[in-house]
């Protein structure tokens, strides 16, 4: 099958209320070029130079999701280009994503990586943290909270990550109820190729997806 043919058959398959994020890393432009020519909007990235040579071709024709380790100083390059930050997981990241939007005169909506397994090594807010990291973000007058993201443990077996998805799905929730100022839980990003339909149940909203569009990444 072509990526063509991947990204077209996986976009029928999705209930309409989900989002595909296509996620890029190690593709070639005319590769992503390929996806986004087949009804992909949305364009995942983890490298911000990869991201540059693709966003010179086609520009603002998709939306920009940065799904990467940030790095604080790229992070200027990372708010000219892209449209949503879905890996926000420090209060130091936060306020210097604040701080260059004020720059640029931007409003960057961000999701929350929350690390669903509590994993030492893992990057995210750990969910015993999570209603106080929102609550301090959420004063910073230029990025607006729009929801979470989550991995989870990674496994080779899809119902593995269920749990893991569930519990961000409650967090998701439980953070709407509380009606913080300047937070709007719009978005629940979850699920990759082997897993995305078990986040699909588990209420995710939006999914990132690579090898099943591009092929495996060698
Ligand atoms: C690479 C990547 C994905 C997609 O992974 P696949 O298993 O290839 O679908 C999703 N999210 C993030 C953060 C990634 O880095």
């Amino acid at each position: 099958m072509t990526i063509a043919q991947n990204v077209r058959q996986l976009l029928e398959e999705l209930p309409p209320h989900v989002e595909l994020v296509a996620a890029a890393k190690t593709r070639t432009p005319a590769e992503v070029i390929e996806a986004v020519d087949a009804g992909v909007t949305a364009i995942g990235q983890n490298y911000l130079n990869e991201s540059e040579r693709v966003y010179a071709i086609i520009g603002q024709r998709v939306k920009w999701h940065f799904i990467g380790r940030l790095q604080k100083n790229k992070i200027g390059s990372v708010v000219s280009i892209f449209d949503i930050i879905e890996t926000l997981d420090s209060l130091e990241l936060a306020a210097a994503i604040d701080r260059e939007c004020a720059l640029a005169g931007k409003m960057m909506p961000v999701l929350v990586e929350v690390n669903s397994g509590n994993e030492p090594q893992k990057s995210g807010v750990i969910p015993a943290e999570l209603p106080g990291f929102i609550a301090r973000a959420a004063k910073l007058k230029h990025i607006k909270i729009a929801g979470l993201m989550t991995m989870g443990p990674l496994s080779p077996e899809p119902e593995d990550y269920r749990p893991y998805f569930a519990t961000t799905r409650q967090l998701f929730e439980m953070i709407k109820e509380l009606q913080i100022p300047r937070v709007d839980m719009r978005y629940l990003s979850m699920g990759m190729t082997d897993s995305y339909r078990v986040a699909i149940e588990e209420g995710a909203n939006m999914i990132r997806i690579g090898s099943k569009l591009f092929g495996p990444r060698i």
